[in-house]
């Protein structure tokens, strides 16, 4: 009679154990923590609750700011004997992330690395929480590891790796050691030969090593690739390239990028400088006013062609231009989705042909 009492009561406190757990699971559906919070509590304190019960109560806690007690839920259930492969990947995860709540990164890596080991796990997610840990640690070759198997698992590509090795050949630069510096990049180089960041660091090395040359090769090529990166790479290329008189030269690398890139705002804008520089006002003026036809909205290129036309031009001339570009300043841009270009008057938040949601700014995709 006891026993059969005794298991009556333990079957009655197993029920109110789900009842509660599945309220908790209810609640953070409908995104409602606070009450979920107390449901999960609940659950776990009458015994009988699932695994999941403790891993989410714990993450939980996690979220709100109690990593250090997350951790003592989620490492009691470690021990547990019969949980499922999903169960065990669940918890190092939520146990990793713990570890990373309290700053502790290498024991966060190396949950992660176990968990990987001890059940085959695949998610390349999981290879970029490691790669995260470790590069926080300062330990990038590490990094660089787990980011590697990240791609073997299609998280991410060789562009990505490149990017990575890019950040971490930054650091090198930073300390001065250019020789590793340039090894890495030249690593990258491998993972994706059209890197222009990768191209515009290995111009910087070769310029603090003394090959003037090879960084005017280097950064020419990121300028020619990047519309991004195409300023910052001119301006280095005219440091050296002016100082050297070398004017044919920089010319022909604006050539380039426009032939690549019609158009292009730098380029262009540049070329014209140069032309007045070198004394050649009136191929300045006309490269200025074709360029300002085919894009009336470059506010930069104006400028450029008013101080030319103040000096070069009559009053008339120059207030008529004047009197344009204020008109032109007014005129709005359409307003444009950013995942299918679709152009509009007036602002919107959802894209009549796409079906996106929250897409429209002003700029255009270049
Ligand atoms: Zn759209």
């Amino acid at each position: 009679m006891g026993i059969r009492m005794f298991w009556l009561r333990k079957k009655d406190k197993d029920s109110s154990s789900q009842q509660s757990y599945i309220t908790a699971l209810k609640r953070m559906i409908d995104d409602n923590q606070e009450s979920a919070f107390l449901a999960l509590q609940d659950a776990v304190k009458s015994g009988g609750a699932p695994t999941d019960a403790y891993i989410r109560l714990g993450s939980l806690l996690r979220e709100r700011g109690d990593a250090g007690k997350a951790v003592q839920i989620h490492q009691s259930l470690t021990v547990k004997t019969n949980l499922s492969k999903n169960e065990k990947i669940e918890l190092f995860l939520n146990l990793a992330e713990d570890y990373a709540h309290l700053g502790n990164s290498e024991r966060s890596a190396r949950t992660l690395e176990t968990a990987v080991k001890t059940l085959n796990i695949k998610d390349p997610a999981v290879f970029i929480k490691i790669g995260k840990q470790y590069h926080v640690l300062g330990q990038t070759e590490k990094a660089y590891e787990a980011l590697k198997d990240a791609k073997r698992y299609g998280g991410i590509g060789d562009r990505e790796l490149a990017l990575y090795l890019g950040s971490s050949a930054e650091q090198l630069i930073e300390r001065e050691d250019t020789k590793e510096a340039k090894k890495v990049l030249q690593r990258a180089l491998k993972h994706d030969a059209d890197s222009a960041p990768i191209l515009l660091m290995l111009g910087d090395v070769a310029e603090l090593q003394g090959d003037i040359d090879e960084a005017i090769v280097k950064w020419r090529q990121a300028a020619v690739l990047s519309p991004q990166l195409a300023d910052t790479a001119l301006h280095k290329l005219e440091r050296v390239l002016y100082d050297k008189g070398r004017f044919g030269e920089i010319e022909k690398i604006y050539e380039d990028i426009r032939t690549a890139r019609g158009g292009d705002e730098t380029a262009s804008l540049a070329t014209a400088a140069l032309y007045k520089k070198q004394g050649r006002t009136e191929d300045a003026i006309q490269l200025l006013e074709e360029y300002i036809t085919v894009y009336p909205g470059s506010a930069r290129g104006r400028l450029l062609l008013i101080s030319l036309y103040a000096k070069y031009r009559d009053p008339d001339a120059l207030e008529r231009f004047l009197d344009d570009s204020i008109k032109q300043s007014w005129e709005r841009k359409p307003f444009v989705c950013q995942s299918c270009q679709f152009q509009s008057e007036s602002m919107r938040w959802h894209c009549p042909r796409c079906n996106a949601f929250d897409t429209f700014s002003t700029d255009y995709e270049i």
